[in-house]
């Protein structure tokens, strides 16, 4: 099958070093704390395996899924909760953890889905962040690479279910 073009946006090794900044912050941030992790299904399995080992505290690690229903890639804003979290949130620390930030649809919905739940704090960490694209005002709290419109795809982000396994990230100028 014809591959599309594509241009290498993060390689591996910058990924390995923004990863560990990120944990290493991650780590005294959340020291002494009832940390879980909750990664968000699927495209943030990668980047949180690599995070969750780069730390330095205990953790536990938890996950959700979140479908967006709309025309084509684009969401709608109808966002609903197809896996959820198993793990007790109330009284705990949350982290989720996220591929990428778009509209902020997705992380929205979910942020204020678990803060139902009466936890003790919760923030966001995204592996990627496109600031531009927003629909509604959100801000992650932790952001490895923040980077303009584009689609990309690899390290856990798809391209219709492909691709999710390399490991750097690139920019497909042309997805159809
Ligand atoms: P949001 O609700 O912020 O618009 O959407 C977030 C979700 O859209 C991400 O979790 C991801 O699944 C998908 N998404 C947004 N931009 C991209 C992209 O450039 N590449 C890929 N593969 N998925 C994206």
């Amino acid at each position: 099958m014809a591959q599309p073009e594509k241009v290498i946006l993060y390689t591996r090794s910058e990924i390995a070093r923004r990863v560990k900044d990120l944990a290493d912050q991650i780590s005294r941030d959340y020291a002494g704390s009832d940390l879980l992790l909750i990664g968000v299904l699927k495209g943030a399995f990668m980047f949180m395996a690599d995070l969750a080992r780069a730390m330095s505290i205990p953790c536990q690690t938890d996950f959700i899924r979140a479908a967006s229903y709309g025309a084509g890639s684009e969401s709608s804003g109808t966002i609903v909760i197809t896996k959820d979290v198993d793990a007790e949130i109330q009284g705990r620390d949350i982290l989720i953890i996220e591929d990428i930030v778009d509209t902020g649809l997705t992380l929205r919905h979910i942020v204020d889905t678990l803060k139902l739940r009466k936890p003790n704090s919760i923030r966001v960490c995204a592996f990627l962040d496109k600031r531009g694209r927003r629909k509604i005002p959100f801000e992650a709290d932790y952001v490895g690479f923040s980077m303009e419109d584009g689609f990309v795809v690899g390290y856990g982000l798809d391209f219709n279910e492909q691709d999710r396994h390399w490991p750097d990230v690139y920019v497909i100028p042309n997805p159809v």
